[in-house]
C-alpha cells in the first residue's frame, strides 16, 4: 500500500477576548477560541488528518489536553511532532486540503501566509498545502459566531516510493 488518506476536523469555541490562532498565524479578532491548547482548530484538524492516515491515533491520544506538557501549547509545536511520528513511519505528505468554517473575521487576507507556515512546519512545499475559508451563511454555532470549525484532508504517500 504505497498512499493513505486522512481526514481531521476539529471545533473550538469563541469567547471575547481570546486570541484567534488559525494555520499558526495571529488572526486579529474581537473574538479568539477558548481551549488547553492555543486553540488552533486548523493545525488540529490538520494533526489529527495526518495521524489519522498513518493510524497512529488522534490528537487527543498522542497530546493529552489532561497534561501540563499541553497546556497553552503553540500548536505549531504539535503538528511538527505529528509529522515526524508520520515521517518515522516512513510516509511523505503529498498534499494537504482544508477548510475554516467560520462567520468573521475574514481571513483571506491571511491564508496565503497559512499555507506557508504549515508547509514549512512540514517540511513540503506551500505548493502543496491549500487553505479554504468559507462562511456557513450565519446559519449553526459558526453562523451565530459561538465557535470555528476546520476540517482537513491530507494524502501520505510512502517517502521515495514515486
Ligand atoms: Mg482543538
Amino acid at each position: 500500500m504505497m498512499q493513505r488518506i486522512g481526514f481531521g476536523m476539529d471545533v473550538h469555541r469563541l469567547a471575547p477576548g481570546e486570541s484567534l490562532w488559525l494555520g499558526g498565524i495571529l488572526v486579529p479578532s474581537d473574538m479568539g477560541t477558548v481551549a488547553h491548547s492555543d486553540g488552533d482548530v486548523l493545525l488540529h484538524a490538520l494533526c489529527d488528518a495526518l495521524l489519522g492516515a498513518a493510524k497512529l491515533g488522534d490528537i487527543g491520544s498522542n497530546f493529552p489536553d489532561t497534561s501540563d506538557e499541553f497546556k497553552n501549547i503553540d500548536s505549531k509545536i504539535l503538528l511538527e511532532r505529528s509529522c515526524q511520528m508520520v515521517k518515522a513511519r516512513g510516509w511523505q505528505v503529498v498534499n494537504v486540503d482544508a477548510t475554516l468554517a467560520l462567520q468573521q473575521p475574514k481571513v483571506r487576507p491571511y491564508i496565503a501566509e497559512m499555507e506557508t507556515v504549515m508547509a514549512r512546519i512540514m517540511g513540503i512545499d506551500a505548493g502543496q498545502v491549500s487553505v479554504k475559508a468559507t462562511t456557513t451563511e450565519k446559519l449553526g454555532f459558526e453562523g451565530r459566531r459561538e465557535g470555528v470549525t476546520a476540517y482537513a484532508v491530507v494524502l501520505l504517500a510512502v517517502a521515495n516510493g514515486w
